[in-house]
């Protein structure tokens, strides 16, 4: 029996968010990502003797959000600790972190895997600064030396800790996918990954099916994409279910994943609390928030995803699995949904959506670009497809002109003539010159080769640039083949 049917995976992740703030969580550097090495740091962050840190309120604001938003509840009362940290992108010695009293405690969150709605609790969300980097290659003396660039050091991060309830790879990825989509919705996080963002750690272990206990998890770090957690995990899933079937004890570890090579290598066995020496920070006062500001948050945050997916396969018959994809990023669920205020259908806002507005996007896709045509704009094209007046075939052509040039579909089908061919008399001509041009092919259409009139479909198509009505081209092409 494979070891996937013999042993239960249990998974919980550790899900490092950076919240978007202008400065950092204690001091006036600025949060942001890149440039030159230790360039944004101050004393504070560097952890010179007698520098003081003070508190970043939009921190808090943010931290409080993102918990309302993941269903936590806040702590009104909250404080700092310090984490003793033994590495040099850390130049204090400790990282100030939330211990005993973090700031959102338990929540349970529900999330959309495979069309099917899965929940996880919550434990915790507490605020923590972020370590800067140390950088170990392709400096001029890696071979000797390590750099260190600690302009993340002191960022400001929730970490958000979940119970291990997650029973797969996929209820794992759609954990961390949900929870990426709900903070990017409340605006509390850019959530770029590639960046750092969004970071995740899984915890997992194996245990046979029907067992009640659990076995010591390993901890998996540095999974900075969807892609190497799912791997991480797999690969893990492999090594203890081998570990299991020949009877061999598992053990508390940690490990580190390798992109490389798509393994998880031991980095050190696991140390608990114990040896982090929690203990209440000195130099900043406990956090405290009162009724009415969680309330006024709580009622400032709008739709949340997994709401509107209820919504849209209710109110618009979208299916599970559409409707995943459409609020997945939130301006492509509010572009559907402007689209729909249009007077589009539903099947045509969602494929114009999902196609011709995903690919644009996609060839776009630099820093922040959003679609610039406004719905109510791009109604317009949407017009003239139905209405026949242009061809399936040109409208992604006009709406990438539309987007360039902020011209409405009217203008643009006027001025370059992309009106659809649809009378027999003007496609006539069009169709005899490509009989004309392919006479071998033709043979052969007679001949019995019923595949080659695609292709002289795609010739006749071609020439009139894409502008033919497809249903008279395809009429008159083989009323005049079967001459
Ligand atoms: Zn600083
Ligand atoms: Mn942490």
């Amino acid at each position: 029996m494979p070891s996937a049917e013999r042993f239960e995976t249990i998974v919980g992740l550790e899900i490092h968010v950076q919240l978007q703030t202008e400065t950092k969580l204690f001091c006036g550097c600025a949060n942001a990502f890149g440039g030159a090495p230790n360039s944004r740091t101050c004393p504070v962050c560097l952890g010179m003797p007698g520098a003081l840190p003070v508190l970043n309120q939009r921190a808090v604001e943010l931290a409080v959000r993102a918990a309302l938003a993941l269903g936590c509840e806040i702590n009104l009362r909250s404080r700092f600790a310090r984490k003793n940290y033994f590495y040099p992108d850390l130049p204090k010695g400790y990282q100030i972190s939330q211990y005993d009293q973090p700031i959102a405690g338990r929540g349970v969150f529900a999330f959309d895997c495979e069309g099917r709605r899965a929940e996880v609790r919550l434990l915790r969300l507490h605020l923590e600064e972020d370590a800067g980097k140390s950088i170990h290659e392709g400096m001029p003396r890696s071979a000797t030396s390590s750099y260190v660039d600690l302009n993340r050091c002191g960022v400001p991060l929730i970490e958000i800790v979940s119970e291990p309830d997650l029973r797969s790879v996929e209820e794992a990825n759609a954990f961390l996918s949900g929870v990426r989509t709900t903070l990017l919705y409340v605006g509390v996080t850019d959530a770029n990954m590639d960046e750092g963002s969004l970071r995740c750690d899984a915890n997992i272990s194996l245990r046979r099916r029907g067992a009640a206990h659990l076995n010591p998890k390993t901890e998996l770090k540095n999974l900075n994409s969807f892609r190497f957690l799912r791997q991480a995990l797999r690969f893990e899933i492999e090594r203890q279910g081998a570990l299991l079937a020949a009877g061999e004890p598992l053990t508390q570890s940690t490990r580190l994943f390798d992109e490389r090579t798509g393994t998880t290598v031991s980095m050190r066995a696991k140390e608990d609390a114990r040896d982090y020496r929690y203990f209440p920070e000195p130099d900043l006062v406990p956090i405290v928030l009162d009724e009415a500001t969680v309330a006024a948050a709580a009622a400032d945050i709008r739709e949340l995803p997994l709401a509107r997916l209820d919504r849209f396969t209710a109110d618009f018959g979208v299916s599970p699995e559409d409707a995943a994809v459409l609020v997945e990023d939130r301006a492509r669920a509010d572009y559907f949904e402007a689209l729909i205020g249009t007077g589009a259908s539903v099947s045509e806002a969602n494929n114009w959506v999902r196609n011709e507005i995903g690919r644009w996007l996609n060839a776009h896709s630099r820093e922040g670009a959003s679609f610039p045509v406004p719905a109510e704009t791009l109604a317009g094209l949407l017009e003239a497809v139905r209405s026949g007046a242009v061809a399936v075939g040109v409208a992604g052509k006009i709406l990438d002109r539309m987007a360039e040039t902020g011209g409405t579909a009217a203008a643009i089908i006027a001025e370059e003539g992309l009106q659809q061919i649809s009378t027999s008399a003007e496609l006539a001509p069009v169709v005899d010159e490509i009989i004309d041009a392919h006479r071998e092919e033709v043979e052969a259409f007679r001949g019995g080769r019923e595949q080659v009139f695609g292709f002289l479909m795609g010739q006749v198509m071609r020439a009139t640039g894409g502008k033919a009505n497809p249903d008279t081209a395809r009429k008159l092409l083989r009323a005049r083949l079967e001459q």
